[in-house]
């Protein structure tokens, strides 16, 4: 799907906006110097999330009963009864996105934007993902974005433990699938799923871990930069996050 030139206007404007609110130090010292500049990208630590699980790192391309096997997941959570919050939703949302994405970001659950749309990542915090993933120089379109629980929990309360875990292997599935080479967890909920820790969002982001091969990045959630918006340190922080998925990535 080609974009028009009008959508393309539009990403470029998120690229400079989300880079000039990131600091100006981005935008002056240039992405090839500042990629330059940073620390080696570091190896992965394996996570207990995937003990026992078998490794997707260098699995075999996408076969196209694969790609079917993903349009079907979308089915089932739409029609899906497994846990309560299916009572309340207007929308499941599965995710969307290129199902053979390189790039995956996993948030926690939809929001009412995103249940009244059944779209992951439609409203205010996912304006600023969208800003970040076009500063990356990427396309929406080239990226698969989704949620650890595709319901809406009411009054967007954290998920509870049963619901994370009646909804997380339609996720884990998804990735089964999909095989991105970078995960990107946003916030504290997906990040103690693929890397649990004890420590603080602040000290967990930055630096990778790994789930079956798959190295994944924490980073803060969107909606706690919107929340801390004249906060420029943050920003900060998630672009710095940002740059090394890029350069594990090979650039663009
Ligand atoms: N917050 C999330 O974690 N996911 C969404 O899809 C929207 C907001
Ligand atoms: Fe099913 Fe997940 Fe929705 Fe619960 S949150 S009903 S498990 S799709």
């Amino acid at each position: 799907m080609r974009k028009s030139v009008a959508e393309l206007g539009a990403d470029l404007k998120a690229h400079v906006d989300f880079l000039a609110e990131a600091g100006a130090g981005f935008v002056l010292r240039g992405g090839g110097a500042d990629r330059d500049a940073e620390a080696p990208v570091k190896a992965p630590v394996s996570s207990p999330a995937a003990a026992g699980l078998v490794t997707l790192a260098g699995a075999p391309p996408q076969t196209p009963a694969e790609r079917k096997a993903l349009e079907e997941i979308d089915r089932q959570v739409l029609g899906c009864a497994l846990c309560p919050l299916h009572r309340l939703r207007t929308n499941a949302v599965p995710g969307e996105g290129d199902r053979s994405a390189a790039l995956m970001f996993v948030g926690e659950a939809p929001g009412r934007d995103e249940d009244a749309q059944g779209r992951p990542f439609v409203g205010r915090a996912g304006q600023l993902l969208r800003k970040i993933i076009a500063a990356m120089k990427f396309r929406e379109d080239e990226v698969y974005i989704t949620n650890i629980v595709k319901c809406r929990p009411p009054d967007n309360r954290v998920p509870f433990r049963e619901e994370e875990e009646a909804c997380s292997p339609y996720l884990v599935r998804q990735i089964e699938l999909i095989r991105p080479r970078v995960i990107v967890t946003l916030g504290k909920t997906p990040t103690d799923y693929f890397a649990p820790g004890r420590e603080s969002m602040t000290a967990r982001r930055g630096r990778f871990a790994d789930y079956r091969g798959i190295p994944v990045m924490p980073t803060f959630h969107p909606s706690y930069l919107v929340r801390n918006e004249g906060n420029r340190e943050l920003k900060r922080m998630v672009w710095e996050d940002m740059q090394k998925v890029m350069a594990l990535l090979g650039g663009k």
